[in-house]
C-alpha cells in the first residue's frame, strides 16, 4: 500500500479525536519509529510503498490510537528534556512542567547563592565540600532523578517509589542513559531512610477527584492512578508526609522542590508557614498556572 494512503487512513481513522497537526504528528511518529523513515520521505518520494510486514504496526498503532492510548506507551519512550526515557502503564509520561522543575534546580544548584561576609560577597561553595546528595520522592519513570544524574555528575542521586512497577522502568532507563541512581523501594507515607539530602524534590499525586472531569480520557484511562489522583478530602496528604520527612533528612539550607496542584498553590505554600523553611517561593510554569514552589530549609 502506499504510505501516503496510509497516512489518509490515520487521518480517518482519527479526526473524530484528534487534531489534524497532532494526527500528522502521530503518523511521522510511528513511521519513524517503526520504519526508520524520515519525516520528509512523503515529500521527496510521494510513491513511496510498504509491504505488508512494513504496514501491519502502523495498523495496530492505529487502532490503540483509537481507543485513546496516549502514543508514547504504544511506542514505549518519551522523551524529557535531553533523554529518551522507556514508559510503560506503570508510570506517568513525562510532562514538560516537570522539565520546568528540573530546570530550576538545576540553574540553583549550578549558581550558588552568594552571602555577605563584612563588606565582601562571598560565593557559598558548600556543595564542594561534598557531593551535592539529592533524593526525588515518587520517582516513576525516573526522569527528574536521571535528568539531575545527567547534568550534575558529581551529585549523589537518590530515587525512591512505592511502585516495583515503577522502579524496575526507572532503572532501566537509569542503565540506558548510562548514569549511576540508588533507587529505594519506599513507601513515603512509611518512609524507612537513615540519610540525609542537601536536596529533596517530588512531583507526587496532587490531581483531587473533583477535577477528574477536566482530564483527558487519555490520561484517566492509561496512566497510573496512583501516581495522579488524591481525595479530595485531603489533597495535600502527600506534600505534609514529605515535609515532616524533610524537615528530618534535610541538612540545613537544604532545599525541597515540589511540583503543585494549580488550584492549591496557596494552600501548599500555608502548609509551611509553621514549619522551619524559609524564602517559600511559588512559580508558574510555561502555560501560567502556579505549579512549583520551592523551600529552603532553616
Ligand atoms: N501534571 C499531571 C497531569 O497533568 C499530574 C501530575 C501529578 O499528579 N503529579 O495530569
Amino acid at each position: 500500500m502506499l504510505l501516503k494512503e496510509i497516512k489518509d487512513i490515520f487521518h480517518t481513522e482519527l479526526g473524530a479525536i484528534y487534531p489534524k497537526e497532532e494526527i500528522d504528528s502521530f503518523f511521522y511518529s510511528c513511521i519513524e519509529h517503526y520504519l526508520n523513515l524520515e519525516r520528509f520521505i512523503l515529500a521527496i518520494q510521494p510513491g513511496y510503498t510498504l509491504n505488508k510486514d512494513e504496514e501491519q504496526p502502523l495498523f495496530e498503532a492505529l487502532s490503540e490510537l483509537k481507543l485513546e492510548k496516549p502514543l508514547q506507551y504504544i511506542l514505549g519512550t518519551a522523551h524529557f528534556m535531553d533523554l529518551e526515557l522507556r514508559v510503560d502503564e506503570n508510570v506517568l509520561i513525562p510532562r514538560p512542567e516537570t522539565e520546568e522543575l528540573v530546570q530550576w534546580i538545576l540553574l540553583d544548584a549550578e549558581r550558588p547563592p552568594a552571602r555577605r561576609v563584612g563588606s565582601r560577597m562571598v560565593i557559598e561553595r558548600s556543595r564542594n565540600d561534598h557531593s551535592l546528595r539529592i533524593l526525588d520522592i515518587g520517582t516513576g519513570s525516573g526522569c527528574i532523578a536521571i535528568a539531575l544524574a545527567k547534568h550534575l555528575p558529581d551529585a549523589k542521586i537518590y530515587a525512591l517509589d512505592v511502585s516495583e512497577g515503577a522502579l524496575s522502568v526507572a532503572k532501566e532507563n537509569a542503565a540506558s542513559n548510562g548514569v549511576d541512581v540508588t533507587f529505594l523501594h519506599q513507601d513515603i507515607l512509611n518512609p524507612e531512610i537513615n540519610l540525609e539530602f542537601d536536596v529533596i524534590v517530588s512531583n507526587p499525586p496532587y490531581v483531587r477527584e473533583l477535577e477528574k472531569n477536566e482530564i483527558q480520557r487519555n490520561v484517566k484511562d492509561f496512566e497510573p492512578d496512583t501516581a495522579l489522583f488524591v481525595s479530595d478530602e485531603d489533597p495535600l496528604l502527600f506534600y505534609r508526609a514529605i515535609l515532616g520527612f524533610a524537615e528530618n533528612h534535610l541538612s540545613e539550607n537544604g532545599k525541597l522542590y515540589f511540583e503543585i496542584n494549580q488550584y492549591l498553590a496557596e494552600e501548599t505554600k500555608a502548609l509551611f508557614n509553621t514549619r522551619n523553611f524559609s524564602e517559600i517561593e511559588l512559580r508558574k510554569d510555561m502555560f501560567g498556572n502556579y505549579r512549583m514552589l520551592k523551600a529552603i530549609m532553616q
